[in-house]
C-alpha cells in the first residue's frame, strides 16, 4: 500500500459550488514522463474553448529556468473516471511562448502528416504491453524479492494466485479506459509475470496516439490506487529467459481493408522495409535491447514480413491473408515508444512515401 492511509471522509461527496475541476496532462521533456496539473473551473464553461494554461519547463526538462514557462494548449478532453461528476481530463500540446512546438510535442507534426493521409482513413490498433513493479527494490511484481521465478510458460493469459499478480489494477484501468471512452479493445497477461497488455483501437489518425497517451495516463493513476509502478522498458530484465515489452501497431487503410488490399499491403511492406533502418531509430529508448532476434521478437537490424510469424518485423495475420484485405502488424514498436511519432511515421511511409 501507499505510505498514505485513505482519510475516512470521502471528500469526493462534497459540493463543488458551481465548479468543475479539470486535469490538464501533458508529455514531459524526458518523452515518456506523463505530467499534469489541475484547475478549477466553471461548471458552465465552454469546454470546447478552454483557456490555455502554463507550467514550470524547468521542472519537466522542457525549458531553461530562465525562461520557464511553457504553454498548454488543450487538444481532447474526456471525461474524469476519478473524480466523476462533470469534472474532465484535457490533454494538451506544449508550446514554447513563441508559438514554437516544444521537442516533445510530436502531435503537432502527426496532425500535419494525418491532414494529409485522411483521404485513405488509417486506423490503428496499438497493443500496450508493461509490467508492474516495485519502486523500492526496482524490481517486477511477482518476481521474488532475490532471484527468478520459475521460468516463462503458465503466466501468458494464466489464472491463479501462483501465476498472476496485479489484476486488479488491469481491471481498474479497463474500467477507466471504457468510462473515458477509450476504444480498448481487450486486455491479457503476458508472458513475463507481472507483464499485461492493453489494446486500444481500431482508432483513427490522430485519435490512435490521444487514446493511447490518455489509456497511459489512466494505467498510472490506477497504479497508483495500489501503490504499484508501472515499468514502460521495453527489456526490464535483461537476459533473454524474459520477455520485453513491445506495442506491436496493427495498422490498416480504406486501400488495404478493400477489395485488392493483399496487393496494396504488398506496397506498404516494401515501403516499410526501404524505411527500416531510419524507422528503427523511432520506436523507443533501447529497443535494441529488446530486438533480439529472440522472446518472440525480430532482430533489429533486419527487416522481414511473414503470415502469422511472430519472429517477423511485420506479421500478416492468417484471417488478412486468408480475405485477402485487412490488416498488418508491425510488431518492432518498443512499450516506450510515441504513438504519434510511429502511427504517423507508418502513414507517412505508406500513404505519402516518406523515406525516413
Ligand atoms: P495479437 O494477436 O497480436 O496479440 P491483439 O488482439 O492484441 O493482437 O491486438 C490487435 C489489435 O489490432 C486490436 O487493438 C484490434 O482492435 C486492432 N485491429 C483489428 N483490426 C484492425 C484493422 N483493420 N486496422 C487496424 N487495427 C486493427
Ligand atoms: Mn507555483
Ligand atoms: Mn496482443
Ligand atoms: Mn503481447
Ligand atoms: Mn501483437
Amino acid at each position: 500500500m501507499n505510505e498514505l492511509q485513505s482519510s475516512v471522509i470521502d471528500f469526493s461527496q462534497r459540493n463543488t459550488n458551481g465548479r468543475i475541476i479539470a486535469e490538464y496532462i501533458w508529455l514531459g521533456g524526458n518523452l515518456i514522463d506523463i505530467r499534469s496539473k489541475c484547475m478549477t473551473l466553471p461548471e458552465d464553461v465552454d469546454v470546447n474553448h478552454l483557456p490555455e494554461w502554463n507550467f514550470d519547463g524547468s521542472s519537466t526538462n522542457q525549458a531553461s529556468g530562465h525562461d520557464s514557462e511553457v504553454i498548454l494548449k488543450p487538444k481532447t478532453i474526456f471525461p474524469d473516471p476519478f473524480r466523476l461528476g462533470k469534472h474532465i481530463l484535457v490533454w494538451c500540446e506544449t508550446y514554447y511562448p513563441n508559438g514554437e512546438r516544444t521537442d516533445s510535442n510530436f502531435r503537432k507534426i502527426a496532425v500535419e502528416i494525418f491532414n494529409k493521409t485522411d483521404h485513405e482513413k488509417p486506423w490503428f490498433g496499438i497493443e500496450q504491453e508493461y509490467i508492474l513493479y516495485r519502486k523500492e527494490i526496482n524490481w517486477p511484481l511477482g518476481f521474488p524479492i532475490t532471484g527468478y521465478p520459475k521460468p516463462q510458460g503458465p503466466y501468458y493469459c494464466g489464472v491463479g494466485s501462483d501465476v498472476i499478480v496485479g489484476r486488479q489494477v488491469m481491471e481498474a484501468h479497463m474500467r477507466a479506459c471504457l468510462h473515458c471512452g477509450i476504444n480498448i479493445s481487450g486486455t491479457n497477461a503476458e508472458v513475463m509475470p507481472g507483464q499485461w497488455e492493453f489494446q486500444v483501437g481500431p482508432c483513427e489518425s490522430i485519435s490512435a496516439g490521444d487514446q493511447m497517451w490518455i489509456a497511459r495516463y489512466l494505467l498510472l493513476r490506477c497504479a497508483e490506487l495500489f501503490g504499484v509502478c508501472i515499468c514502460w522498458d521495453p527489456k526490464p530484465v535483461m537476459s533473454n529467459d524474459w520477455n520485453g515489452s513491445g506495442c506491436h501497431t496493427n495498422y490498416s487503410t480504406l486501400g488495404s481493408r478493400s477489395e485488392g488490399g493483399l496487393e496494396v499491403i504488398k506496397q506498404q511492406i516494401e515501403k516499410l522495409g526501404h524505411a527500416h533502418s531510419k524507422y528503427i531509430s523511432l520506436t523507443g529508448v533501447d529497443n535494441e535491447k529488446r530486438l533480439s532476434g529472440k522472446c518472440e521478437t525480430s532482430d533489429l537490424n533486419t527487416f522481414t514480413f511473414g503470415v502469422a510469424d511472430r519472429g517477423a518485423s511485420i506479421r500478416i495475420p492468417r484471417v488478412t491473408d486468408a480475405n485477402k484485405k485487412g490488416y498488418i502488424e508491425d510488431r518492432r514498436p518498443a512499450s516506450n515508444m510515441d504513438p504519434y511519432v510511429i502511427t504517423a511515421a507508418i502513414a507517412d511511409i505508406t500513404i505519402l512515401n516518406a523515406e525516413h
